[in-house]
């Protein structure tokens, strides 16, 4: 499906850049009314996944972080994150609940399953050495009066 309205940015592995990555999408996605939960839950959903690819990509090592969200006809949207960091080697336990490979114990692996119970769908790209994208969708609730679409965007000029 082609969306209707794209924004990219592309930061620095910093930890400080979180709270700018999840302010930033939260922002974008305002355009659509959410709901304060909704957004909560985007801007939660966001933070893990901009967490993971920092301290786990990247190893907190100096890299670049690029997140891109997307906003589709019917209310649909989706955010992607990705890095060029280590990568994962088996994803599917990655993804466990409660799995973490965080040598300092300051983790409880419990980031996936957040990013899961927040947004409907969660998909993982990743080998080692490759980095990984996480991709994130959610559809949103309709408007009290509505017609299923933004009042505030049109269907013109975005990519892909
Ligand atoms: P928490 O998120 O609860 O602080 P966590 O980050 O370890 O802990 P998850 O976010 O569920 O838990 O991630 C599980 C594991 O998947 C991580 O411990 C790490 O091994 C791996 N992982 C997740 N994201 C990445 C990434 N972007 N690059 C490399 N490995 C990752
Ligand atoms: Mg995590």
């Amino acid at each position: 499906m082609k969306a209707i309205n794209t924004m990219s940015l592309t930061f620095d592995s910093l930890e400080v850049n979180e709270s700018f990555a999840r302010s930033a999408t939260a922002g974008f996605f305002t355009q659509l009314d959410p709901t304060v939960e909704e957004l909560c839950d985007i801007r939660t959903a966001v933070s893990e996944a901009v967490t993971n690819a920092i301290v786990h990509g990247y190893r907190r090592a100096p890299g670049k972080v690029r997140l891109t969200a997307r906003i589709y006809p019917g209310r649909k949207i989706a955010v992607a994150v990705r890095d060029n960091g280590c990568g994962i080697a088996d994803i599917e336990k990655a993804m466990e609940p409660l799995f973490t490979t965080d040598p300092e114990g300051e983790r409880s692996g419990l980031g996936f399953s957040v990013m899961q119970s927040f947004m409907d769908t969660i998909k993982v790209v990743s080998a080692p050495g490759k980095g990984t994208t996480v991709t994130m969708h959610r559809t949103l609730s309709p408007l009290p009066d509505d017609a299923g679409e933004s009042p505030h965007i049109s269907s013109q000029g975005a990519e892909e």
